[in-house]
């Protein structure tokens, strides 16, 4: 190592390892320090309940991460990542058996909404699939110091976006769409309301239409392992079981960029409160199951889609988030986010068994069990699911702030996705990847573009740490 590092990284999640490829392939010297003993952060893999079950204890499906415009400029394919596509990227279930779906094809989608708004979507998502990739690289380099590739698509997309997803879904006259849209929103536990959250819905929507919704073949592990070995062939030192407390642990450098949670930065290095009007979300509580078979969805459409979003109704799914998000208390029928990666997958389970996971959303550091609620919901959409159980390893707010430090209060956005806080975080700058202090930097998921597995928080802070480098 030499005396004087370029960069050094703490925490290797996604946005770590990303920042830490992209100095390091720009000729700077980089050291990684991970607390866990293995890198991954939120996209890793284990065996959780029994032998031979690969379970992705955080991320499993990779809507962002296919479409990510940093991991398309890295050869990871060489490293060993795989997407595999599932037949369907998410299906809706309804309580009559019937699913509306987010298929590749646009027109797919649109039937499964019904004839009365298979236009209206049609009319919503189309005008930004041709300019598709310009516009989501504008979108997750937002508040962009550089001018954005295509200002005009970007302007059209704010148009729609800005608005609270109810505006979005106003455009739909039955509840099949408004439902799978809320659902979509839900994935970053926004509220439906809330300031920009119609751009959350058409950001997954079109993901699907453009690129799909993969699982990574192995488990999502192989993202981090990828980035890891690219990492260390560009030079890079990756350094795991260490968890950094101070500044006073890292070996001296010329910029220190932190993976970590705004709260944790600034106990780090010393930033007093600069943090303190950060707020934190709602927590999740998530159940990793071992099965003896695949899901017995009642809806066919849900037996071929890698994701299943399970919420009856717009309207329940909006009650879910509100009771977890506002009301302080763990929902009657939690909105489920659901992933069965054995579609496509055999490789994470042994023949014939399947692992999967579904997670709800309850209050922020919540230590009930949501086990039932979660099980009463999955047996309402498929009958028996129960009787298929071989094991299941559970983890509300409590433990999942223990398997990673960024969950606060089980927080796996690692920061509320409400008011403007979405979109501008961790604070009110168009500069979010900077600090008072002049050699840190913060490139974890509490910066834009926010939770996911994508890299880009990590890519974008990576080009403000080499910005300062050149000009020092
Ligand atoms: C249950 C669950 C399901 C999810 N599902 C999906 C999904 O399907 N698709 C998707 O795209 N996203 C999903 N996510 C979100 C996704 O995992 C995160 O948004 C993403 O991992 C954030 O990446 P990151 O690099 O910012 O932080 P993280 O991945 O959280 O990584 C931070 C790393 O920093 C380390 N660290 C923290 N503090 C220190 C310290 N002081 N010293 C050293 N190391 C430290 C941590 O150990 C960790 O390894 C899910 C998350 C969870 C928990």
């Amino acid at each position: 190592m030499p005396s004087m590092l370029d960069a050094v990284v703490v925490g290797a999640g996604p946005n770590g390892l990303t920042a830490a490829v992209e100095l390091a392939r720009r000729g700077f010297s980089v050291a990684l320090f991970e607390a866990k003993g293995t890198v991954g952060g939120g996209s890793r893999t284990e065996e959780l309940t029994l032998p031979g079950f690969r379970h992705d204890p955080c991320a499993a499906a990779h809507p962002l991460g296919v479409n990510s415009p940093a991991f398309r400029g890295m050869p990871l394919d060489r490293y060993g990542l795989e997407w595999l596509h599932p037949e369907l990227p998410m299906a809706h279930p309804f309580p009559d058996g019937t699913a509306a779906v987010l298929a590749r094809s646009v027109a797919e989608t649109a039937a499964s909404f019904g004839p009365r708004d298979a236009g209206a979507y049609r009319r919503l998502v189309e005008p930004f699939l041709p300019k598709w990739d310009r516009l989501l690289r504008d979108f997750m380099s937002l508040p962009a110091t550089a001018l954005p590739r295509d200002p005009v698509a970007l302007a059209r997309f704010g148009l729609a976006g800005l608005p609270p997803s109810t505006w979005l879904t106003r455009r739909f006259r039955d509840d099949r769409a408004k439902a799978l849209i809320s659902g979509l929103v839900a994935h970053v536990i926004a509220p439906l309301n809330g300031f920009a959250t119609g751009a959350v819905g058409l950001v997954f929507a079109l993901a699907a239409h453009a690129a799909g919704w993969p699982v990574a073949r192995g488990g999502s592990q192989a993202i981090a392992d990828a980035l890891a070995a690219y990492l260390k062939d560009l030079g890079g030192a990756v350094h795991t079981d260490y968890e950094v407390k101070r500044l006073d642990d890292l070996p001296p450098a010329r910029a220190y960029v932190f993976d970590t949670s705004p709260a944790a930065l600034a106990r780090i290095a010393g930033l007093g409160r600069y943090y303190d009007g950060y707020r934190y979300g709602a927590g999740v509580f998530k159940i990793d199951y071992a099965l003896d078979g695949p899901v017995p969805w009642t809806a066919q459409e849900a037996r071929r889609a890698g994701t299943v979003q399970i919420g009856s109704s717009s309207a329940e799914i909006g009650t879910a988030l509100h009771a977890a998000s506002r009301a302080g208390r763990a929902p009657e029928k939690p909105f489920l986010i659901t992933v069965q990666p054995g579609v496509v997958d055999p490789s994470r389970a042994p023949e014939g068994k399947h692992v999967f996971w579904a997670y709800g959303h309850v209050p922020n550091g919540w230590d009930g069990d949501l086990t039932d609620a979660i099980e009463r919901q999955l047996e309402r959409f498929a009958p028996g699911f129960r009787d298929l159980v071989l094991a299941r390893a559970t983890a509300g707010p409590p433990q999942l702030a223990v398997r990673n430090a960024n969950y606060v209060g089980g927080d796996i956005a690692c920061g509320a996705a409400a008011g403007l806080q979405l979109l501008l975080r961790p604070k009110l700058s168009l500069s979010p990847y900077t600090t008072p202090h002049p050699a840190v930097f913060l490139c974890s998921s509490a910066t834009p573009p926010g939770p996911g597995v994508h890299g880009m928080s990590g890519h974008n802070a990576a080009r403000a740490v080499w910005r300062r480098l050149r000009r020092a």
